[in-house]
Parts: C-alpha cells; sequence; structure tokens
C-alpha cells in the first residue's frame, strides 16, 4: 500500500446556470458558465481537512473569470440552462484553406460578435472550451 499525503485541487465544469450577468471585461450580458474549484488536504485520498468549494463564472463571450460568492452559486445552482435555451452559439465562418474568425451568435437577435479573426480551427475548438462550451455544438459556415 502506498501512504500519501497531498492536496486535492479539482477543478470541474458545472455548465450554464441562471440568469445573464455582465461581464466585468468586455461588459456583454450573457448566461455564464460555471465552474466549481474543490481543494482538500488527504491522507490515502480520504480528507482530512475542510473541503472547500469555491465557484467562479466564466463569459461565454471573451472567456473572463469571475469569482462568484457560494451562496450566489447556491442560489441558482438548480436553473441548468439547456442547449435550447442558450443564448449563445458557436460560429466558425471559413476564411480560406485553413484560417476561420470566431464568432458568438446572439440567438435572440441574431447579432454576431467576433471573438477572433483569422484563427484555426483548433484554436476556435480550444476557445470553446475556455467559454464552458462544446465543440459538438460548433457550427461552420463555408
Ligand atoms: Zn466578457
Amino acid at each position: 500500500m502506498v501512504i500519501f499525503w497531498g492536496t486535492e485541487d479539482r477543478i470541474k465544469r458545472v455548465g450554464f446556470r441562471g440568469d445573464k450577468i455582465k461581464c466585468e471585461n468586455c461588459h456583454k450580458s450573457y448566461i455564464p458558465c460555471y465552474y466549481r474549484r474543490t481543494v482538500y488536504d488527504h491522507f490515502c485520498a480520504i480528507p482530512v481537512s475542510e473541503i472547500t468549494h469555491t465557484y467562479k463564472s466564466v463569459c461565454p463571450i471573451c472567456g473572463y473569470n469571475q469569482f462568484v460568492q457560494t451562496f450566489r452559486f447556491t442560489e441558482i445552482a438548480n436553473t441548468t440552462v439547456t442547449k435550447e435555451m442558450q443564448d449563445i452559439s458557436y460560429i466558425a465562418v471559413q476564411k480560406d484553406k485553413h484560417k476561420y474568425d470566431f464568432v458568438a451568435m446572439d440567438n435572440l437577435t441574431q447579432e454576431q460578435i467576433l471573438i477572433a479573426p483569422n484563427v484555426s480551427m483548433f484554436d476556435i475548438k480550444e476557445g470553446i472550451r475556455r467559454r464552458g462550451g462544446k465543440t459538438k455544438d460548433l457550427i461552420i459556415v463555408v
């Protein structure tokens, strides 16, 4: 048996929840994706300290993280936002063989917000993950 001490530090994607919030960075208001960070000390994988949860929201447009107080997250925790209720779709608009414009589209107003011009498909998929989205929902426009 391997005996070990350590600190467990996990980040889990909770998903899109609750109402729109205004991003401090880009000042756009959309439903954010939430992440939970769990930290505790353990001995042989058994927690030996208090387990602390902290929450962050990530802006689906610019990817900026904002700290969210736990009680605020708890208030909205059960309000799941389904894909159909999602206010943002991600679009890759093909420019040439390997370059795309990375665009977010507001599903209500049809407004298109350019996130990054002339980037690779890899960059777009990374960008979607960082914003809490799912790459399988990406729409490619050629
Ligand atoms: Zn933002």
